[in-house]
């Protein structure tokens, strides 16, 4: 074990990478490994509620002992994440597992089929966990719009742990699982990832499957990992891309978005990183700018330059990418109306119009039904051309101004997100300061490149996060460059629990 990780002394704060070694080995018992997470879980997720779905301890630890009977027989196949428990955002489709997305209107669904991205874990032996708690339908960067409840920020129980994938990120900043998978339409990895200080990635769009991704905005949407750290973020991630037949929009990935850490000597020397200054624009808080260039400190100490460029279409990124995905929620949530699966309002001799109506007024929450308005009407005729298409267009420009961005520089960084961690209830009255929220993370969505969110300091003892983004399919360079800026960080607070 290297002595970045060498320090955590219980087992629930092993690194993936280290703990797979062990459980290979034989040192950890995968058995023991997961009745110690369970531990944990009992003892915090009363404070965090980081689940809305655990599946059950018997089960769980069933499947751990077949790991541990598989690496002392020698025989059959270890995977490469053999015994790690994941926790999985609960929009992603588990087959006989409860999949709610965080909606009444889902309360009782039970897929038949598992996401692509399942498929491809538990095929590495990875141990799924639970299910993890969310913004309804991913609409939302608090959490708060769950039908289960809001989840609670592990560094501050009084406070937000961001979203939507909030239960994933305080899951893993809570010890209560060393991973989780999330997904980002507008920000909803970067943006826990960030107020929960874990590392959270958007990949490039295609790199992983959406099928069995409950959809919100499909052209803006990803499938990522949450960690505790970079390596186990690329870890993970090398193990969910992929061309799948079965989404025709994802890609084969090629070889630049693998990592490993044997691969680089970790200076940074001639790494040119732009910072657009619309990533420090207006609504951002002191205290995060100042951490975050305290950060981009560290890197030009590594060897990188540090230069201020622009970007000016992204001061219309926020409100283009309102309205399409708005106009795409619309569209896909018009399939929930109780009559094949989900909520089913009592039978009172209502006509099926009626039936319907009801289905969604009682299924549907409050956030939800503001969007699929607001959706319906930017894809109205006569407000297409005005609102719909001229979001298109805004996005097309965006992509040229980040091409030309990257002739000059191998990477952009900026804070993730451009305030600390919020109170429970102070935003929830106030969708537009709730939107405000996604100014940094969602020019990525809308280009469809990679960013990752990297932990890079705290202030009044709450994290925030740096964001980093890079051309199409340059993972692996966004992890090289967090990696060092990571090691040389060197972040050790834990919440207190
Ligand atoms: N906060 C953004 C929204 O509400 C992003 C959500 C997401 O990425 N799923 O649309």
């Amino acid at each position: 074990m290297d002595s970045f990780h060498s320090y955590y002394p219980l087992p629930s704060r092993l690194s993936v990478s280290d703990l797979c070694d062990a459980i290979r080995r034989g040192s950890i018992k995968a058995e023991d490994y997961m009745a110690s997470t369970l531990d944990r879980i009992r003892r915090v997720e009363e404070k965090v509620h980081a689940f809305i779905t655990i599946v059950e301890e018997s089960t769980l630890l069933e499947r751990a002992r077949e790991i541990d009977r598989r690496v002392r027989d020698g025989k059959g196949f270890l995977g490469a994440l053999a015994g790690i428990p994941i926790a999985v955002k609960d929009l992603i489709c588990t087959k006989g597992l409860r999949t709610t997305c965080g909606s009444r209107i889902l309360e009782g669904y039970i897929p038949t089929y598992n996401a692509t991205v399942i498929e491809r874990l538990e095929e590495q032996g990875a141990i799924i966990l639970g299910k993890t708690n969310m913004d309804e339908f991913a609409m939302g960067s608090s959490t708060e719009f769950s039908y289960f409840g809001p989840t609670r920020n592990p560094w501050d129980l009084s406070r937000v742990p961001g979203g939507s994938s909030g239960g994933s990120a305080a899951a893993v900043a809570a010890l209560e699982a060393p991973m989780a998978l999330g997904s980002d339409t507008g920000g909803s990895i970067r943006c826990p990832a960030s107020f929960c200080s874990v590392v959270g990635l958007k990949p490039t769009y295609g790199l992983v499957s959406r099928f069995g991704l409950i959809a919100y905005a499909n052209s803006l949407e990803q499938i990522g990992p949450m960690t505790r750290t970079v390596e186990d973020c690329a870890l993970l991630f090398s193990h969910m891309v992929g061309r799948d037949p079965l989404d025709s929009t994802s890609v084969e990935p090629p070889k630049t978005v693998f990592f490993s850490k044997k691969d680089d000597a970790m200076d940074l020397v001639g790494l040119k990183v732009g910072i657009p200054k619309e990533f420090f624009g207006e609504g951002i808080q002191e205290s995060v700018a100042k951490t975050v260039r305290k950060a981009l400190e560290k890197l030009e100490s590594l060897g990188a330059q540090c230069e201020e460029t622009t970007i000016p279409s992204i001061q219309y990124a926020l409100p283009a990418y309102y309205i399409i995905a708005m106009s795409e929620a619309s569209s896909n949530l018009a399939r929930y109306d109780g009559l094949r699966y989900g909520l089913r309002v009592p039978d009172r001799g209502y006509g099926w119009n009626t039936i319907f109506a009801e289905n969604r007024r009682l299924g549907f929450g409050p956030e939800v039904k503001r969007r699929i308005i607001l959706g319906t009407y930017a894809l109205s005729a006569g407000y297409f051309d005005k609102y719909y298409l001229k979001a298109q267009k805004i996005r097309t420009i965006l992509r040229m101004e980040f091409q030309r961005a990257f002739k000059r520089f191998d990477v952009l960084a900026g804070p993730s997100m451009p305030i600390l961690p919020f109170k429970i209830g102070e935003k929830v009255g106030n969708p537009l300061e709730m939107y405000m929220c996604d100014v940094d993370t969602v020019p990525a969505n809308l280009t469809g490149l990679p960013a990752l969110s990297l932990p890079c300091g705290f202030r009044n003892g709450l994290p925030v996060g740096i964001q980093f983004m890079a051309q199409a399919f340059q993972e692996g360079l966004i992890f090289r460059v967090a990696y060092a800026l990571e090691k040389s960080l060197d972040l050790r607070e834990e919440p207190r629990l």
